[in-house]
């Protein structure tokens, strides 16, 4: 998608401070923290959201796993993360590329607001 800042992201066109990359997925840091640890972990093809992209198992799956792998480098697996999928706009998604937000480094509270 042209206009999809998440795409630019994906083709270097918007910088990004990248942590890691799969063949399907790019991770990179929040531009606006809300942990010590804020990781966004993308499809690099574009899907406008977590149930567009459960179209594709395979992917989604791929995500997830490197969401995950975000949490074991930055050292937050063991003490505890949250995986967000925000998904509509009442649920604060702001942008419509689906991104997995990888949220640690502190306690987090439960029920969110
Ligand atoms: P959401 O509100 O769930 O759609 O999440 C969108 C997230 O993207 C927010 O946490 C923003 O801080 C983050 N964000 C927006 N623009 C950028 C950018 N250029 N680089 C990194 N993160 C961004
Ligand atoms: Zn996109």
């Amino acid at each position: 998608m042209t206009d999809c800042l998440f795409c630019k992201i994906v083709s270097g066109d918007v910088p990004a401070k990248v942590v890691r990359e799969s063949a399907g997925t790019v991770a990179f840091r929040d531009i606006n923290p809300q942990a010590p640890t804020h990781v966004l972990v993308i499809p690099r093809a574009h899907h406008a959201n977590v149930g567009d992209l459960a179209a594709d198992a395979e992917l989604l799956a791929e995500v997830v796993r490197e969401a995950h792998q975000v949490a074991v480098d930055e050292g937050i697996a063991d003490t505890g993360y949250r995986l967000v999928f925000n998904t509509g706009a009442q649920a604060g998604q702001t942008v419509f590329h689906v991104h997995g937000h990888v949220l640690g480094g502190r306690g987090l509270n439960w029920p969110p607001g």
